[in-house]
């Protein structure tokens, strides 16, 4: 069989594909595979196709165009990846082969006979299997993304940081230089660890950072041991710049265990700074940006409670404001019916379930069966990493 190699581009990217597909896209073509770019319809041309997923809830418009452009009775081999394959099962139907992890190193070996490649694997629902590959190289060649042909290179992958409901440290290896904090993918706004804010020596006008975590007692809990005092010396270090200073810090609500008095303890603390600091020379302006939680596979807190309530939107405009500060939240994008989608996508294998959500809008059901708690000694559903 002749082989005809195509990406899908998924719904709203305009044939545009994840930085993580045109890595392979480039490895296979260096390997003298020719790739097209195909959708749901003109993927029946191809023998073999690959759907790259970034976000969980990639898989409800994927589950649903897969089913209406008939994929159940494809005549290609299927493959699905990427950091959004989450839960592959429920995409049985409609892939042949799906893998929670990098296929840079193999792909094209892997593509023609993935039946050689059996470490891992994990058998989903006879053929179809899900692996997990690791990586312990960095991506050696740049590729272009982008309408502007902006130039990536791989600097690192993972992290070291350890945060329990991370998948960036859980379920890859750490290699290179770097963070998903402080080497990150954005260019205009530069992504530090908190801790790093205090050690800068020039200004950066607009920066972003992660606290994740109403107090200390919930931050050290779960992997993010920030302290009251790193938080206090970065917001001096940003006051001591002349000019405006925008910081975007990521907060994360809804932990598990979290309380009012949580919650409390990060108002008071920003109102408290905000009254009795006299160091501003500048105006540092703090968008606090919250997501409800909702911990990785594979990881320590996979099985944490979620909670949806209260609501994961939080709209209180301003907490705090003064003496060149003003301390507030943005908006968030993400309802809890978005959060519930999200909850689903990664935890729940019922293909039933995900079709349900896939294919109505109104989610008026019972949904209390996703909210159940999962206990601490639950066998994990994936247990992929030693
Ligand atoms: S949450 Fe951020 S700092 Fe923590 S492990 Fe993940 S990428 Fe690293």
């Amino acid at each position: 069989m002749s082989l005809r190699v195509a990406i899908l581009s998924v719904r709203n990217r305009n044939r545009s594909i994840s930085i993580g597909a045109l890595v392979i896209k480039d490895e296979l073509e260096r390997n003298g595979i020719a790739v097209g770019i195909c959708d749901y319809q003109t993927a029946f041309a191809y023998s073999h196709v690959l759907v790259s997923m970034t976000a969980t809830d990639d898989i409800y418009d994927i589950y649903h165009q897969c089913s209406r452009y008939g994929w159940g009775k494809r005549t290609f081999t299927a493959f699905v990846g990427g950091f959004g394959c989450q839960n592959p099962i429920a995409l049985a139907p409609f892939v042949d082969y799906a893998f929670f992890g990098r296929l840079d190193g193999i792909a094209s070996d892997y593509i023609t006979n993935p039946e050689a490649y059996p470490q891992h694997s994990f058998v989903i629902s006879n053929p179809h299997k899900v692996s997990l590959r690791q990586v312990d190289k960095l991506y050696p060649f740049s590729v272009t993304y982008g309408a502007n042909n902006t130039r990536w290179t791989e600097k690192f992958i993972g992290c070291p940081y350890r945060c329990k409901f991370c998948h960036y440290s859980h379920n890859r290896k750490y290699v290179g230089c770097g963070t998903y904090i402080n080497n990150g993918l954005s260019t205009g706004s530069p992504e530090l660890m908190l801790k790093d804010i205090a050690s800068l020596t020039h200004k950066v006008g607009r920066l972003t950072a992660g606290l994740d975590g109403y107090s200390e007692r919930l931050r050290f809990a779960f992997g993010k041991r920030i302290t009251w005092d790193m938080v206090e010396e970065a917001m001096d270090t940003l006051a001591s710049f002349k000019g405006s200073t925008y910081l975007k810090l990521y907060n994360i609500n809804n932990f598990p265990t979290e309380t009012e008095a949580d919650e409390q303890e990060f108002n008071s603390f920003w109102t408290d700074y905000v009254n009795c600091t006299h160091k501003a020379d500048g105006v540092v302006k703090v968008d606090v940006f919250n997501t409800a939680f909702r911990p990785s596979l594979n990881t320590p807190m996979e099985r944490m409670p979620v909670s949806l309530f209260p609501e994961a939107r939080k709209t209180i405009p301003e907490i705090a404001s003064g003496k060149g500060f003003a301390i507030g939240y943005t908006h968030l994008t993400k309802g809890w019916k978005e959060h519930l989608k999200d909850v689903v996508s990664i935890r729940y294998t019922n293909v039933e379930h995900i079709q349900r959500i896939a294919t109505f809008d109104d989610l008026q059901f019972d949904w209390n069966d996703y909210l159940r708690e999962y206990t601490s000694d639950e066998p994990l559903r994936f247990k992929w990493i030693q």
